[in-house]
């Protein structure tokens, strides 16, 4: 299938879910994920239209950005070493993986501008994931309300790879209740409107849940 066609179905899947959850399909940004494909691939998927584009890791991310630096809004997905911060916190748009106080530390020392950053939380709390316990978020976003180069626009999660319906809408509800939490605490360093959740398996569920982004790979790139 071609990327356009892919992305058709998704919409449509997209559009489904929002009207089940009485929300409208324009506030929802799709990312495309394109760590598991060729440059010619994720040409595209730019040229079907989606302008958001995610990557993992960094060499991947250098590859993209080689090619298409200009032509897309970058968001980096996977975790980040503190060490590897240099290499590329002025050329993304957003950070979806801010999970502790030292990469924020990081930031705010090699950062030219302010970075947009999703704080990652482990709602699942498998050992696998990385992420904050939601229990931490709070005291975590007050711990960086002093680095000037931190802006958190919203929370982020992974849930876990189950076909299990019901713990996915809790998963991503929870993750939903505390981005209410923190946005009503009207933050300045923390607007955290935004609610980056949902991947190929789960989208619609995210979706249905409140997600803002939703970050898909194999689905809308994949063969
Ligand atoms: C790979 C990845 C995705 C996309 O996964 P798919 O299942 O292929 O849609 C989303 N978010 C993160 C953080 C990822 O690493």
């Amino acid at each position: 299938m071609d990327v356009t066609q892919n992305l058709q179905q998704i919409q449509t899947e997209m559009k489904a879910a929002c009207q089940k959850s009485n929300r409208n399909f324009e506030e929802i940004t799709i990312i495309g994920v394109t760590k598991y494909v060729t440059i010619e691939r994720t040409r595209e998927a730019l040229q079907s239209g989606i302008i958001n584009l995610g990557e993992n890791r960094l060499e991947g991310f250098r590859e993209k950005y080689q090619h298409f630096g200009n032509e897309a809004i970058w968001h980096f997905i996977g975790s980040l070493q503190t060490r590897k911060v240099k290499d590329i916190i002025d050329k993304i748009d957003y950070l979806h993986s801010l999970d502790r106080l030292s990469l924020a530390e990081e930031i705010e020392k090699r950062a030219q501008k302010p970075v947009k950053c999703f704080v990652q939380v482990n709602v699942s709390g498998e050992e696998s994931k990385h992420g904050l316990k939601p229990d931490e978020v709070m005291s975590f976003i007050n711990d960086i309300a002093h680095l000037t180069k931190i802006s958190v626009v919203g929370l982020m999660t992974m849930a876990p790879n189950t076909d299990d319906k019901e713990l996915l809408h809790n998963v991503f509800r929870e993750l939903r209740i505390l981005r209410d939490k923190v946005k009503e605490s009207n933050l300045q360093h923390a607007p955290c409107e935004f609610l980056s959740m949902g991947m190929s398996n789960d989208y619609p569920i995210a979706i249905e849940e409140g997600a803002t982004h939703v970050r898909i790979g194999s689905k809308l790139v994949g063969s």
